[in-house]
């Protein structure tokens, strides 16, 4: 899995330390969503849409001719340009800063 860091140029709102992928452990894919309610951004598998919204989905970022996506198999995230739920506004870069087993 990948382990990235989130920066919102806006606001200045940070995640560090965000799982994207599988691994050894983990092998449902985890990927960064943002928990309705709370609107803390936090890595979790599929299947809780109810509770969370992916950023693999493609509502949740404004791509540009720049945007560069960080794949996992069939999932992507876009690099910036993501919804930040603290701001309300498409400021939200991701960086991969390593990789995790
Ligand atoms: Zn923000």
């Amino acid at each position: 899995m990948f382990i990235l860091d989130s920066l919102c140029w806006i606001c200045g709102e940070e995640y560090n330390g965000l799982a994207f992928g599988a691994g050894m452990v983990q092998q449902e894919p985890l990927i960064p969503a943002w928990e309705k309610g709370t609107y803390k951004i936090t890595s979790v598998s599929k299947g809780h849409d109810e509770q969370f919204k992916y950023y693999t989905d493609p509502s949740m970022y404004e791509p540009t001719d720049e945007c560069e996506f960080i794949e996992w198999g069939d999932l992507r995230l876009c690099n910036e340009n993501n919804y930040c739920p603290d701001c309300e506004e498409m400021s939200l870069d991701f960086v991969v800063v390593g990789e995790a087993d």
